[in-house]
């Protein structure tokens, strides 16, 4: 996808709640359910640790600061972890899919990228009770297709793109972009686990905080690189304190409760 051509053609203007000029999005990728398949980094990843500490304690954390949070989860894993995601929902935070079990979207028909949009939208509806409207692809690959299926099964919100400055639409959809995959390609996924590559993540999130004095700021990491007493919960921890000062005047929260003007 030529996103940096999409967003010249079809810039947007993002409406941020509270008719705040800037905005802060934590997201998180849920993705694994068995060793081999979200964890492929690492093979000694045990999904137990992410969905029975990492994320209960994630959980804590953001409730601590009254922060609300968008995940983007794949259906497989909502269907092995009910009783989890529906507290999510509970707790008011935003999720949208992330593929059935991961697919590489350009990889497949129309046709079958429509199979897995509905499949996803279905399952969120059964064992959730909601009706997802926004979606980030795994591996953050997208073509027109993925758009047309998306707002075909009732999407109205992407974050796909990658270090582009500003949103856009395709074919009806909003994509806001990330600033950046954290723990992916950025950081890489072996970021050591000491006081110094915790402050690498903690320190890098407060830059762009400070570096965007107007609009979104989407931040991307993923659950499944987290371990089970992982300190790189304490980098967020860390960020959300430096944030907190500024509450009054930006807004924090759901990819799903942005609106925009085209
Ligand atoms: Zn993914």
């Amino acid at each position: 996808m030529h996103y940096l051509l999409l967003r010249k053609l079809n810039p947007m203007e993002t409406i941020i709640p509270g008719n705040k000029e800037k905005g802060v999005v934590l997201s998180f990728d849920v993705e694994s359910w068995s060793n081999l398949c979200g964890g492929k980094y690492d093979l000694s990843a045990n999904p137990e640790d992410e969905y029975g500490h990492f994320l209960p304690r994630l959980l804590d954390v953001l409730d601590s600061y009254n922060v609300k949070a968008q995940f983007f989860i794949c259906g497989k894993v909502v269907e092995l972890y009910p009783f989890l995601f529906r507290s999510l929902v509970q707790k008011g935070h935003g999720l949208g899919g992330h593929g059935y079990e991961h697919e590489v979207m350009p990889n497949l028909r129309i046709s079958e990228q429509m199979t897995v949009v509905n499949r996803v939208k279905k399952t969120m509806k059964q064992v959730l009770g909601i009706s997802p409207i926004s979606w980030r692809c795994p591996g953050l690959a997208a073509n027109l297709g993925t758009y047309v299926a998306l707002r075909n099964h009732g999407f109205r919100i992407s974050s796909n793109a990658i270090r582009i400055d500003k949103p856009f639409s395709v074919k009806g959809i909003a994509d806001i972009p990330l600033a950046e995959k954290m723990d992916g390609d950025f950081l890489g996924f072996y970021l050591p686990i000491t006081s110094s590559g915790i402050q690498i993540w903690a320190d890098y999130m407060k830059k762009e905080f400070d570096r965007i004095s107007k609009g979104i700021l989407v931040l991307g990491m993923h659950t499944w690189v987290q371990r089970k007493y992982d300190p790189r919960l304490e980098a967020i921890r860390s960020f959300l304190t430096y944030v907190e000062p500024f509450m009054g005047e930006v807004w924090m929260g759901r990819l799903d409760d942005l609106q925009w003007k085209v």
